[in-house]
């Protein structure tokens, strides 16, 4: 019931991709976004990793070598998140609370952003992520989840929404349903 409560455009991500690997950065570059909001578990490392490798690494220089400004956007607690981002030198928001608006202005306000200022937003839920993006006025790329299987049972919760949701998008939105390949997800 709850999916329907939800404005459409508020649940349709800009962009889809597998992975965060497969994001062109240069041609967001170009688009004239300027900072990257990306979220943690599931989008950099499954739940069940605690610390980056160096394909994560290799890929925050990358971004930031395309002078885009990175910051961690989790809701997960602070000791998991503040290790990470230590780790990969990244600045971060834990316990964001997406898909409320706390935690995205946080971030805007730790970087000195304002709400308008180009702003990507990276992760793997539509539920949190797409939901508390697009209703911030970002722009949204929604990945696959790494693994599925160490997710706790709120975010289980949340895939079970996620399903219908996307359920409506199709029957209400076929053109994007498509052009986002939801029918590969989940
Ligand atoms: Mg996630």
């Amino acid at each position: 019931m709850l999916e329907l409560f939800l404005k459409l455009k508020h649940v349709i991500p800009d962009d889809y991709v597998k992975t965060v690997y497969d994001i062109s950065w240069a041609d967001i570059k170009l688009t004239g976004i300027k900072t990257v909001f990306i979220d943690l578990d599931n989008t950099l490392i499954p739940y069940d990793v605690s610390i980056p490798n160096q394909d994560i690494e290799q890929l925050i220089s990358s971004i930031q070598s395309f002078g885009l400004q990175v910051i961690i956007v989790s809701n997960n607690r602070g000791t998991r998140v503040a290790t990470f981002s230590q780790m990969v030198g990244l600045d971060y928001i834990s316990s964001a609370k997406k898909p409320t608006q706390i935690g995205f202005r946080k971030a805007e306000k730790r970087l000195g952003l304002h709400r308008g200022d180009q702003i990507l937003l990276v992760g793997d839920q539509i539920m949190t992520d797409v939901l508390g993006g697009k209703r911030r006025g970002y722009k949204v790329i929604l990945v696959d989840p790494i693994n599925l299987s160490s997710e706790k049972w709120f975010t289980k919760m949340n895939r079970r929404l996620e399903k219908k949701v996307i359920k409506r998008i199709k029957r209400e939105d076929f053109e994007s349903y498509q052009r986002l390949h939801l029918h590969e997800k989940r």
